[in-house]
């Protein structure tokens, strides 16, 4: 039997308003990584942000992840690295900026997604530079990185590649999708500025209420309403 290669995949989606706090908790996920930092950080250390950064509706490639794996996605997201628009560090020498921990799985306008939080180190030279871009909205996108075994249609079940349907296409009024199917690896999720999947933004930062104003952001066509946090 001939094995398959994984297939690689890259998706777009959105960094999603972030209402709850830093906590305590926050710093002791970091801590416990896989690799975790080699000096334990506190949360005077850190900037923390959280992503909207997959979800459970058929993107723009026609591929969709299956609700019941957004749990071992999320799982899988743990440590992963946060890059600039995919500038795949093993090419081009340039190191992540940020890392994926944490999070749960959140509704939005009807589908659910995996919600991972994310740091970076402030004492980094270009740490104020990344969260003036994030928060400001210029980078305003996220995208993961990920390899799986199995592109299954939606119609027949069988490879995509090999049956006879096409994504995109009707047949007897159901549109033609692939599942996602044995998910192996978040190799990376980006920060980008144009996502692909329908109903995708940037979004805001872990803040407490007490601390905020309301800031009312519209992207892509979407409204928002963020917490504004002022610098510590
Ligand atoms: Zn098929």
């Amino acid at each position: 039997m001939i094995t398959k290669p994984p297939i690689h995949q890259a998706l777009h989606a959105p960094i999603i308003l972030a209402l709850d706090v830093p906590s305590p908790r926050d710093i002791e996920v970091i801590n416990s990584l896989p690799n975790p930092p080699l000096s334990p950080l506190t949360l005077d250390h850190i900037y923390i942000r959280q992503c909207r950064l997959a979800g459970d509706t058929v993107d723009a490639w026609g591929g969709c992840f299956r609700h019941d794996d957004l749990p071992k996605l999320l799982q899988l997201s743990q440590g992963a690295p946060a890059l600039i628009g995919h500038s795949y560090w093993w090419l081009r020498q340039l190191p992540p900026v940020a890392r994926f921990f944490g999070g749960s799985i959140q509704e939005h306008r009807g589908a659910s997604y995996i919600v991972p939080k994310f740091y970076w180190p402030r004492k980094h030279s270009q740490a104020e530079d990344l969260k003036t871009l994030i928060d400001a909205s210029i980078i305003n996108e996220a995208s993961i990185a990920f390899t799986f075994t199995a592109a299954s249609c939606s119609i027949c079940g069988e490879d995509i590649r090999e049956c006879t349907h096409e994504v995109g296409k009707d047949y007897d009024g159901k549109s033609c999708f692939y599942w996602y199917d044995g998910i192996i690896k978040v190799l990376e999720g980006s920060f980008v500025y144009r996502g692909a999947e329908p109903g995708t933004g940037f979004l805001e930062k872990p803040v407490s209420p007490e601390q905020s104003g309301w800031l009312h952001l519209t992207i892509n066509g979407i409204d928002y309403v963020a917490t504004k946090t002022p610098d510590k």
